[in-house]
């Protein structure tokens, strides 16, 4: 054999977790670096792509995994298939990225007829060996041979209800060894063939059952969601491992355990065990384990060399760890670690915690967060102010609060999820086939298991509100309803949970914004010594600008001045001015919503004093502002009517002379005033139908309205100097700017700054100072692109707008792509991402850097900028970056995820590829 398709743990790379997966290069990491991990070995992924691509074992494989167990016999003095002394293993998945729970683990393998009866002469104690056979007749049943889990479960309840048991624990030897007879019994009559007795041939279908469910429908599920790449992982090895045995009796445990508290990040002991017990039976759910801290009573010393392992993992990994332990007859052996996965709280704790020890740099302490992680730091938590009253309580096991409908299966939660409805998903327990429910759901709501259950970790992964172990909640998944005492919640009724308290609350429960942890303070702030790019807000109003200061940002890189125009006391304004068949109509709606403006401005511009903040100038088509046709339609219908009962309650007062006794309503509305509505509407109406583009994204907006309305414009920029002016006689620093949308010639941006310079005049002499402000351009068309260098000429900044400029990149137009074919180009990889979401840098980003440059000749210290959607995006920032543009601007909730990012950018610029 050429290839090596085999490494003992004594002498694999424990750094190769492409080759060797990541269980298997930490089994060997772990076994070199002398902990205690039972004997065994890996075979590569480079076997299961062989194995998938050749359907068959490479040659010589099976005599290679013989000579391997051959070590583990001489290392641990069992031999595999020995009646008297045998040797049990267990075969487990394991791929370079891992994927909790998405391929299964056969334990207890090497178990027949005959060495069962070894092992309950050797161990005395038949009951351990009956429950070993049975579960690993199950657990080959099902994943080497495909048999349904159901058809096990039948039979096992069946007799557990015969001999009246409740818990498994309660089985004696005799009832297992039944049910072992019985599950024999269903393999026969499923596969038509007997049991498998012979050892190897146990071993050699697992093997291959391991290697298959690399392609397994969750599998492959799995790492679509997650953006898993062949590059990142490409096939899972097989490990085979000696069996330590947690289920020989009292002195006998296994656990799961965090180096720190995953769920806030302190530095503590955290995890569960559960005494005389298998590993499965802890991450299954199916008994509920105790805290890690009640093996301090349990088995003290025990516990002491727990705390040891713990602080020898963390110090060598330098990572908080998330590990699987078992103690056979007072020993305690290591049978996984790997880096663990935390929500952002604690990420962001343990990173500032872990520098603070010594433990990491600055710079690993920021780059083993990624920044999107941030985004749950501001979920949603429930209002403290609330009284309500919770009716269950179940473990706090992934934080963040949630409300939705329930459902009680992962079908239905994805059924109800696309169909847009929020939705908490109620199980007993969770398994990795229910991960597409997981995907539709806003919280995750169990009545078994412990913090770290299948439900529990996965939700934690994908930062979703998790409650487990709500002993309290009979959730009956048949009946599609969940009891707390006599209280029944059916399918569709709405809760609100809580994963940081693990409370249980009816209907929806108020929610507020969360405020940032000193924690996160702290990393951002040494996120900002490192990034080169600004991070400034796409906001509008001065509680806005004020948040947006508070999560970070230094400037305003887009308010968008039609926002301003769209509240109640001045939509009214705006109508006005639109509705203005003549210049001086339209003067007089803008007189009155000047002083608004102006104020408006002032207001922000002290808020986010003394940073920078763009101002676009009016943006929208006009009809935007207008009601929709079909919506005035039905208003003068509803006019009509009601002109009609005016007229019959002339009628009838006219006839009875009864005016006291009709309804305070109808007394004083005349005909007069309605027909002034109706005259107003019918107006709207005919302006709408004016106002009527085939497109009007493509149609009259933009610097196209400053052109033909330069009134409107005109307003606008002297708004914008006046609050200039007002600041600067006050004393507040600011650095205001004037930004002009769509533009696509110089000569249109020449005309918008012919109105500025005129007003400036006009302001400075007015209030007899001289104004600073910058005057700009947004680049979002791809005309604007190839004219830079001239805009340049009089632009002294450019922002990009790359949420039209993608659109026109593409010649997509953005609702459309979205709700119809880009999914489609996405799922088959016609298109890797969604341009609107990540910024598409081959293309898009092209035709950026060509703007950068050229306008960069025109004018070497042009500042630039990008204040499209993209520009919150880890991935879009690090091409910022890349073409070293001045600023990002985002949303206010994604500030804390473009600082990170901004610092991600510039730590790891040398490795930057393009897409
Ligand atoms: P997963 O990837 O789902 O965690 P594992 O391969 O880690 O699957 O195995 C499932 C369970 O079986 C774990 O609790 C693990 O600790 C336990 N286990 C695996 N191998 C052994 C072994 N050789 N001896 C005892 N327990 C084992
Ligand atoms: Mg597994
Ligand atoms: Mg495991």
């Amino acid at each position: 054999m050429t290839e090596k398709y085999i490494y003992s743990f004594q002498k694999g790379d424990g750094k190769n977790k492409v080759l060797l997966g990541g269980k298997g290069a930490n089994l060997c990491e772990m076994t070199q670096i002398g902990l205690n991990v039972p004997p065994g070995f890996v075979i590569t992924t480079k076997t299961c792509l062989d194995y998938l691509g050749n359907h068959q074992l490479p040659d010589g494989l099976l005599e290679d995994v013989k000579a391997h167990i051959g070590e583990i016999e001489t290392l641990s003095g069992k031999q595999f298939g020995d009646r008297r002394n045998p040797l049990l293993v267990s075969v487990r998945s394991g791929s370079a990225i891992s994927m909790p729970g998405m391929m299964d683990t056969i334990l207890n393998l090497g178990l027949n007829a005959q060495t069962l009866t070894g092992l309950i002469e050797q161990t005395g104690d038949a009951r351990f060996a009956y429950d070993a056979y049975r579960r690993f007749i199950q657990l080959f049943g099902k994943v080497a041979l495909g048999i349904d889990d159901q058809k096990f479960d039948l039979h096992f309840a069946a007799v557990k209800k015969q001999a009246g048991i409740k818990s498994d624990v309660g089985l004696d030897a005799e009832h297992l060894r039944q049910i072992s007879e019985l599950f024999l019994q269903v393999v026969l009559e499923e596969t038509g063939k007997p049991f498998p007795e012979n050892v190897y041939e146990q071993l050699e279908l697992s093997i291959k059952a391991v290697f298959n469910s690399w392609m397994g429908k969750r599998a492959v599920d799995y790492r679509r969601e997650f953006h898993i790449t062949p590059k990142m992982a490409n096939g899972t090895a097989v490990n085979v491992v000696a069996m330590v045995f947690g289920n020989m009796g009292n002195d006998c445990a296994t656990g799961v355990g965090f180096t720190r508290n995953p769920g806030t990040g302190v530095n503590e002991m955290y995890g569960e065990y559960l005494v005389n017990a298998q590993g499965e039976d802890v991450v299954a759910g199916i008994r509920t384990p105790k805290p890690v801290q009640e093996l301090a009573q349990e088995m003290p010393d025990l516990y002491k060399q727990l705390v040891d392992l713990r602080n020898r993992l963390e110090a060598h990994y330098q990572e908080v760890q998330d590990y699987e332990y078992t103690i056979e007859r007072g020993v305690l052996y290591c049978l996984q670690t790997r880096n663990g996965k935390m929500n952002a709280t604690a990420m962001v704790r343990t990173s500032v915690e872990m520098m603070a020890e010594g433990l990491i740099s600055k710079e690993q302490a920021l780059l083993r967060i990624n920044p999107e992680l941030l985004e749950q730091l501001l979920h949603p938590q429930l209002d403290p102010e609330n009284k309500a009253q919770s009716v269950a309580q179940g473990l706090p096991a992934s934080p963040g609060a949630a409300f939705g409908k329930c459902v009680f299966d992962a079908d239905t939660a994805e059924l109800m999820g696309r169909a847009g409805e929020r939705v908490i998903l109620l199980r007993e327990e969770t398994k990795p086939e229910d991960i597409h429910g997981f995907f539709a759901a806003q919280g995750i709501l169990t009545s078994r298991g412990g913090k770290t259950s299948h439900a529990a970790v996965v939700a934690r992964g994908m930062g979703k509100a998790c409650i487990a172990g709500a002993e309290d909640l009979q959730i009956d998944v048949r009946a599609h309803q969940a009891i707390i005492g006599d209280l029944h919640i059916r399918e569709g009724d709405t809760i609100t949970i809580d994963g940081s308290t693990g409370l249980i609350y009816l209907g929806e429960i108020a929610m507020i914004e969360p405020s940032f942890s000193e924690e996160l303070k702290i990393l951002l702030s040494w996120a900002d010594e490192f990034a080169e790019l600004e991070v400034h807000a796409n906001v509008d109003t001065p509680e806005r600008a004020r948040m947006a200061l508070s999560y970070g940002a230094t400037g305003i890189g887009l308010c968008r001045t039609e926002r301003m125009f769209n509240a109640s006391d001045r939509l009214p304004l705006v109508i006005d001015m639109i509705l203005a068949d003549n210049k001086e109509a339209r003067q007089q709606a803008l007189t009155r919503l000047f002083p608004i403006q102006r104020d408006d401005f002032k207001q922000l511009f002290e808020a986010m004093s003394p940073y920078p903040v763009t101002v676009r100038l009016l943006d929208p088509p006009m009809h935007e502002f207008l009601p929709s046709e079909h919506q005035l339609e039905d208003d003068i219908k509803a006019l009509n009517l009601y002109k009609l009962m005016i007229q019959g309650q002339q009628v009838t007062l006219e006839t009875l002379g009864l005016q006291a006794l009709l309804p305070t309503p109808f007394n004083y509305l005349n005909e007069d005033v309605i027909n002034k509505a109706i005259a107003k509407k019918e107006l709207m109406l005919k302006k709408v139908k004016e106002l009527y583009e085939v497109n009007p994204m493509l149609g009259h907006r933009g610097v196209r309205l400053g052109m033909s309305y330069p009134e409107i414009y005109q307003m606008q920029i002297r708004s914008i100097l006046e609050a200039v002016a007002l600041c600067t006689q006050q004393g507040t620093p600011i650095l205001p700017e004037i930004m002009v949308p769509q533009v696509i010639t110089l000569q249109e941006l020449i005309k918008v700054k012919s109105f500025v310079d005129q007003i400036q005049q006009e302001v400075e002499s007015q209030y007899g100072i001289a104004l600073e402000f910058k005057f700009g351009t947004m680049v979002e068309t791809v005309r604007a692109c190839t004219r830079a260098g001239e805009l340049a000429q009089v632009a002294e900044f450019f922002s990009f707008g790359t949420n039209d400029l993608t659109q026109a990149t593409f010649s997509f137009s953005r609702e459309d792509a979205e709700n119809k074919f880009l999914p489609l180009y996405n799922e088959t990889g016609l298109l890797e991402d969604n341009p609107f979401e990540v910024l598409d840098a081959k293309g898009v980003g092209q035709l950026m850097k060509m703007t950068a440059d050229s306008g960069r000749l025109t004018r070497p210290d042009i500042k630039i900028g990008i204040c499209g959607e993209q520009g919150g995006h880890p991935q879009s920032i690090r091409f910022c970056h890349h073409i070293k543009l001045d600023y990002v601007s985002c949303s206010a909730p994604r500030i804390p995820i473009a600082r990170l990012a901004a610092a991600h950018a510039k730590l790891l610029e040398d490795d930057y590829r393009m897409g």
